[in-house]
C-alpha cells in the first residue's frame, strides 16, 4: 500500500497494511526507496513509541537518528540498528542527506506483554560488523540476528521473539535451502530478481518477484531456486506472541486501557 509517514515521507507499506493486517510478531514492515529527495527530505520528526521494537535496516543513504535522552547515531548503508522502545522513548529519524537514493526498511516487532515496559535499548551495527556468510557458488547472505544452518550468527542478540533476518544474495540458477522454526512464523520480500519457492504441499514454486512480500506457510525450511537472474531478497522470521494486540499510532499494547495510559504518560512527559 503506498502511503505516507513522519512529515511527509513517502513510502510502501507491506504489513500493517489492509492485505495484511499483522503477522504475528511482526505489526509493521515498510519499505522506502527515491532518488527525489521531495520524497524523504521530510524525515521522522520527534514522536513517541512504546511496547515494541523499531528495526531500521538501510539499503542506501544515511539517516540521522536521535532521542531524547541523549542517544545519537547514523544508520548508513548496509548498516542495522534494533531498538526496543520498551516503556517509551521519543526519537526522530531523519535523511542525513540533501540529495542521493535513499532506501530502506522499517520493521516492528511486538514484544509480549512481560516486556513491553522495559528500559529503551538499542542494538546498532554498521555493515562492516554485520558478518557475511558465502555458500559456494550459490548465495552470499548478510546475517543481522538469527544464526544460519551454517553458523554465520548476526550480531543483533538477545532478542525475545527469537528472530530471523537475513540479507540472501541468490546468484543465478542457484538454489537457497535454509532451515527455519516450525514455531516461527515468516516472511520474504524480494528486493531484486525473481524467486521459485518450492511450496511444502505440492510439487508446484510459487514466483515471487521484485517488490513483492510472500508470506511462508507451514514447514520447517525455505527452499527457493533462481533462473537466469540473481535475487536478493529479505528473510524474516519470528516467534509468535499470541497476545491480544492494542494498537494506536506509535503505542503497541495488550488492551485499550495501557493504550490510553502510553497516550497519558506521553502528553504528561512521562516518556
Ligand atoms: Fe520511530
Amino acid at each position: 500500500m503506498p502511503t505516507s509517514d513522519g512529515a511527509g515521507v513517502r513510502l510502501t507499506r507491506y504489513i500493517g497494511s489492509p492485505q495484511l493486517d499483522t503477522l504475528d510478531p511482526f505489526l509493521m514492515l515498510d519499505f522506502f526507496e527515491s532518488d527525489d529527495p521531495d520524497d524523504y527530505i521530510a524525515g521522522f520528526p520527534s514522536h513517541p513509541h512504546r511496547g515494541f521494537e523499531t528495526v531500521t535496516y538501510m539499503l542506501a543513504g544515511r539517516v540521522r537518528h536521535e532521542d531524547s535522552v541523549g542517544h545519537t547515531g547514523v544508520i548508513e548503508a548496509g548498516g542495522i540498528q534494533w531498538m526496543t522502545a520498551g516503556r517509551g522513548i521519543i526519537h526522530s529519524e531523519m535523511p542525513e542527506q540533501e540529495s542521493g537514493r535513499l532506501a530502506g526498511f522499517q520493521l516492528w516487532v511486538n514484544l509480549p506483554a512481560s516486556q513491553k515496559m522495559v528500559s529503551p535499548a538499542y542494538q546498532e551495527f554498521p555493515a562492516h560488523q554485520v558478518p557475511q556468510e558465502v555458500r559456494a557458488n550459490e548465495a552470499t547472505i548478510r546475517v543481522i540476528t538469527g544464526q544460519t544452518s551454517l553458523g554465520a550468527t548476526g550480531p543483533v542478540h538477545d532478542i525475545v521473539t527469537d528472530p530471523l533476518y537475513l540479507d540472501v544474495t541468490v546468484n543465478k540458477r542457484s538454489t537457497f535451502e535454509e532451515p527455519i522454526p516450525e514455531t516461527h512464523n515468516g516472511f520474504i520480500f524480494v528486493i531484486d530478481g525473481t524467486l521459485l519457492i518450492e511450496s511444502h504441499h505440492s510439487n508446484s514454486a510459487q514466483s515471487v518477484t521484485r517488490r513483492q512480500l510472500a508470506v511462508l506457510g507451514e514447514g520447517d525450511r525455505l527452499v527457493a531456486h533462481t533462473s537466469d537472474v540473481a535475487a536478493r531478497f529479505l528473510l524474516v522470521a519470528g516467534r509468535p506472541i499470541g497476545e491480544p494486540v492494542a494498537r494506536y499510532g506509535p503505542f503497541v499494547m495488550n488492551t485499550q486501557d495501557e493504550v490510553q495510559q502510553a497516550m497519558h504518560d506521553y502528553q504528561s512527559g512521562l516518556f
